[in-house]
């Protein structure tokens, strides 16, 4: 009995019209990132769990429910990375990079999170980001944002994603909101969801992030952050709306965002969409000052975010990615041509122009593909333009055709 293989649930083949798409979103991160001083850092898809347990808290989605963690077979407990900061922080600390701050940092690759999967959400799926270490001005946090902006710009997307924007304030103002919040679910605590009831104990704030109906209904009522912010943290939240206002980026405070994962404090922010469904979270970061030294590492302030490619891609429209690249199609015409056509494509290739072979087939039908193919010329090489050593050049838009030795067709097309 045969057993046909299936992908893992929650994993994707990417087809080559899939990573059209893909690189065309990477590259133009990879290149703006640059253009903002970020240097490109690639971290182990694998890491001891500590690295992840430890940040991103126990009672995060992430942590609780989502990790791949396993022994390898000396009996190390691993997990596969189900995000960059952490392992950016990680690189950050055991490489001695505090000499050198400010650091600027951009990364891309795979993460895996153990989620259910549905259209927009994986289980192995492809995240890009930025990490800015070592300043803790709201300046670098309204850069970062800047840089968010020009991406989903560059991409063909800004304008049918909106930002929200909240504060977590600083540790201070967290803990005066953190009470409130104790005494406001406690109240209602019958109606909380059993993780939420979880949360309430062990970490209040996460409940604003929880996706159970009830917990929504509750959350709504629910006192408001900003009514806590002591003035140090009004100030650096003021500051970062009049940094992005400046440079003319649409924003919306939603006092309801916190994120999922532990290690925020000041800025929290989302790039959301309407148009991907429940998976609308395209863009999504913030500060996180505690990061580093929660690690064992010095007190370094920290800013950044990550970006969902699976998602970016869906929503890039077709004519931003696909390029229209001149296309030759070499057709060999009998058994003396096929070895000059696959010098000739070579050369042609070696020239930068992009060139397909067309070597089975009836002849009308090879015209008929290059036709289909968008070539813009056939050429053609049989025994008669192997002695002559010319090619037959047709053009297959004009429909003329005229012989052109190699370096000639090369001048013309050029
Ligand atoms: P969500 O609320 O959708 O679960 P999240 O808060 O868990 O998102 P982050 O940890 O902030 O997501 O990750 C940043 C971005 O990575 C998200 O905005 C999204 O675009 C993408 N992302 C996160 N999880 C997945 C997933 N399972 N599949 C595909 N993309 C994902
Ligand atoms: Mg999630």
């Amino acid at each position: 009995m045969s057993t046909k293989f299936q992908r893992v649930r929650g994993t994707r083949d990417l087809l080559p019209e899939d990573n059209v798409k893909f690189r065309f979103v990477e590259s133009m991160a990879h290149k703006l990132s640059l253009l903002y001083g970020y240097g490109e850092i690639e971290t182990p898809i694998f890491e001891f769990s500590e690295v992840f347990h430890r940040t991103l808290g126990e009672t995060s989605d992430v942590v609780s429910k989502e990790t791949y963690t396993f022994s390898d077979r000396g009996n190390e407990s691993l997990t596969l990375r189900p995000e960059g900061t952490a392992g950016v922080a990680r690189a950050f600390i055991s490489e001695g990079m505090a000499q050198n701050l400010p650091l600027k940092f951009y990364y891309s690759g795979p993460m895996f999170r153990y989620e259910r999967p549905q259209k927009g959400r994986y289980r192995q799926f492809q995240q890009l980001g930025v990490e800015c270490l070592g300043i803790d001005s709201p300046l670098a946090d309204v850069e970062s944002l800047t840089l968010a902006w020009d991406l989903l710009t560059a991409i063909g997307i800004a304008d049918k994603c909106q930002l929200e924007i909240n504060t977590l304030g600083d540790a201070e103002s967290r803990a005066k909101y953190r009470d409130a919040l104790v005494v406001y679910f406690s109240q209602h605590q019958d109606k909380l969801s059993a993780d939420s009831k979880t949360r309430l104990e062990k970490n209040p704030m996460r409940i604003l992030d929880s996706k159970d109906e009830g917990d929504r209904a509750l959350i709504a009522n629910a006192p408001e952050m900003h009514n806590f912010l002591n003035d140090a943290s009004r100030k650096f939240f003021a500051d970062i709306l009049k940094g992005i206002e400046n440079l003319g980026i649409p924003y919306k405070v939603n006092q309801k965002l916190v994120r999922g994962l532990d290690y925020y404090c000041h800025t929290v922010f989302e790039f959301v969409t309407t148009e991907l469904g429940a998976q609308g979270t395209v863009l999504a970061g913030g500060r996180y000052d505690p990061l580093i030294e929660m690690m064992g590492g010095p007190k370094t302030p920290g800013v950044g975010w990550a970006a969902g490619i699976d998602r970016l891609s869906d929503l890039v429209p077709a004519e931003k990615y696909q390029k229209q690249e001149a296309l030759l199609a070499v057709i060999p015409a009998d058994e003396a041509g096929e070895s000059a056509a696959l010098k000739v494509a070579h050369q042609l290739r070696l020239a930068g122009f992009k060139t397909e072979m067309l070597i089975s087939g009836k002849m009308g039908k090879r015209f008929q593909k290059a036709d289909k193919m968008g070539a813009t010329h056939a050429l053609v090489l049989g025994e008669s333009e192997v002695a002559a050593q010319k090619i037959a050049v047709k053009d297959l838009k004009a429909g003329s055709q005229e012989n052109l030795s190699l370096s000639e067709l090369i001048a013309k097309l050029k």
